[in-house]
């Protein structure tokens, strides 16, 4: 992408009423708009990081067996009276008339919805199990929307539904749904820990949320050093096997939220040098609820006996829209961000330091055919402005390698390369970029972990 013809309306001030790090940057770094109090318009640059956290969520819900489809964000009331949650839910709910004075409402979740779904088409046990996901904006009327993206109210989730013959089969589905985000976040470059969890108003008697460190996460946190760097089950998992021992791993080691914390459980189970008490950032949050939507909503299979069986269900919700604030409050310093770069919006970005010298034009040009040709995303900084200002915008905006040409080193065929997160400088021949680059950057991609 040549800067020129983009549209990245960076900022030169700190905006004022943006409280933490990742708010502030995705405003500067022209990533969002704020359209009215926690709705958000998400800008080239800004959307092009959501979509690539998007598209690892969908590759890890994929390989777990999980299926893609898409709801609608406008429910009618009428679902969500047969389980009982049209009242309960509360003023968090946004209630719609249509033109016919039907209710409506704006879906804060699709619990209901996919039970219909499910009932409507699925008569046989021998269709289980199931899980149906889908990634679709939902709104939450929040008492406080804050911190950008971080809480809004209109918001992106992946919400997954399982469907299981019996708790234990449902148990199976959770530790697949469990395994698969500790690689999505992983492969974000993300640590995330799973910790015990209330059900809230979803309900149900298994949950686990999963939690970012961040000292500026709005839930206190604690938990069992050990748990932070404890290797990511690989992509060759076999998600049709037994995933037991895994789950039981991970959850042998105590880490819970403040909802859910026995201070002297903690202090009894973890030794001093391993307990981490700090705040978090919650990402993901997954649920065993068993027949509390399927009993009311009557969704039932035929067993194997001829007998009707009514069916065991979880939900398994992340957060894209709040995952990009959450990467930056663990990646950025005092310049901007430092993406990973298995999200990163670009993956390096080419600086022509004299934009308009026909030799600096003619050779950022074929580098660029070049870069591109060889699979890299490219962001190419071709505008008529100094060296300061494109130096600036590339720190601000975090792209992790900067590949620079000015006319000193094309004179002696020599460009500069750029690590954003270390600051390290190396110079080497132009005819050698390409390769060096896709080196440094392939590896990082995690595609692979
Ligand atoms: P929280 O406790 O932060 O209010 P929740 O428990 O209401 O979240 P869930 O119903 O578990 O959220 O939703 C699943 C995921 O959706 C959360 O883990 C989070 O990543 C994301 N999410 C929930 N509410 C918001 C919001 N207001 N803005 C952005 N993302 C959100
Ligand atoms: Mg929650």
């Amino acid at each position: 992408m040549r800067l020129s013809r983009y549209f990245l309306p960076v900022l030169r001030d700190v905006p004022k009423d943006a409280e933490i790090a990742s708010h502030r940057l995705m405003l500067r770094a022209g990533m969002v708009r704020q359209q009215a109090s926690g709705l958000y318009s998400w800008l080239p640059l800004g959307y092009k990081v959501l979509m690539k956290v998007q598209k690892i969520i969908e590759e890890e819900q994929n390989r777990s067996g999980a299926i893609q489809l898409l709801m609608p964000t406008i429910q009618s009331a009428d679902l969500w009276r047969e389980s009982g949650r049209y009242d309960a839910y509360g003023k968090e709910m946004l209630r719609i008339q249509d033109r016919h004075e039907r209710d409506f409402l704006f879906g804060p979740t699709n619990e209901e919805m996919i039970t219909d779904i499910f009932r409507s088409y699925v008569k046989s046990y021998k269709d289980l199990p199931l899980n149906l996901y889908h990634i679709q904006w939902k709104f939450r009327d929040e008492v406080r929307p804050r911190f950008g993206t971080m809480r809004s109210r209109e918001f992106l989730m992946k919400d997954a539904y399982s469907f299981d013959l019996s708790k234990e089969e449902a148990v199976k589905a959770y530790e697949r749904m469990f395994v698969a985000y500790l690689r999505t976040y992983a492969r974000m470059g993300l640590t995330a820990i799973p910790m015990r969890a209330d059900t809230g108003p979803i309900g149900g008697d298994l949950s686990h949320e999963f939690i970012v460190l961040a000292d500026t996460g709005e839930s206190a946190v604690f938990c069992d050093k050990r748990l932070l760097d404890k290797p990511i089950p690989p992509q060759d998992t076999d998600f049709r096997g037994d995933l037991s021992p895994i789950f039981e791993d991970w959850t042998s080691h105590y880490a819970a939220t403040e909802d859910m914390v026995d201070m002297s459980e903690f202090e009894a189970s973890v030794s001093e040098e391993n307990r981490v008490s700090a705040r978090g950032i919650e990402v993901g949050h997954i649920f065993y609820f068993g027949t509390k939507y399927s009993e009311p909503m009557k969704a039932t299979v035929t067993g194997p006996d001829g007998k009707e069986i009514t069916v065991h269900m979880g939900s398994y919700g992340i957060g894209p829209t709040r995952l990009v604030p959450a990467i930056i409050e663990a990646f950025h310093d005092d310049d901007g961000i430092v993406w990973p770069v298995s999200v990163a919006p670009f993956e390096a970005v080419l600086i022509n330091l004299k934009a308009g010298d026909d030799a600096c034009d003619a050779a950022c040009d074929a580098l660029y055919a070049e870069l591109n040709a060889a699979g890299l995303d490219m962001l190419y900084d071709d505008r008529d402005q100094g060296a300061g200002a494109k130096f600036t915008t590339a720190d601000l905006i975090g792209i992790p390698y900067q590949i620079i040409i000015g006319p000193r080193g094309l004179k002696a065929g020599e460009a500069e390369i750029k690590h954003r997160k270390t600051g390290e400088r190396e110079t080497l021949p132009i005819g050698e970029a390409v390769a060096r680059l896709k080196g440094l950057i392939e590896p990082q991609r995690k595609t692979d972990i």
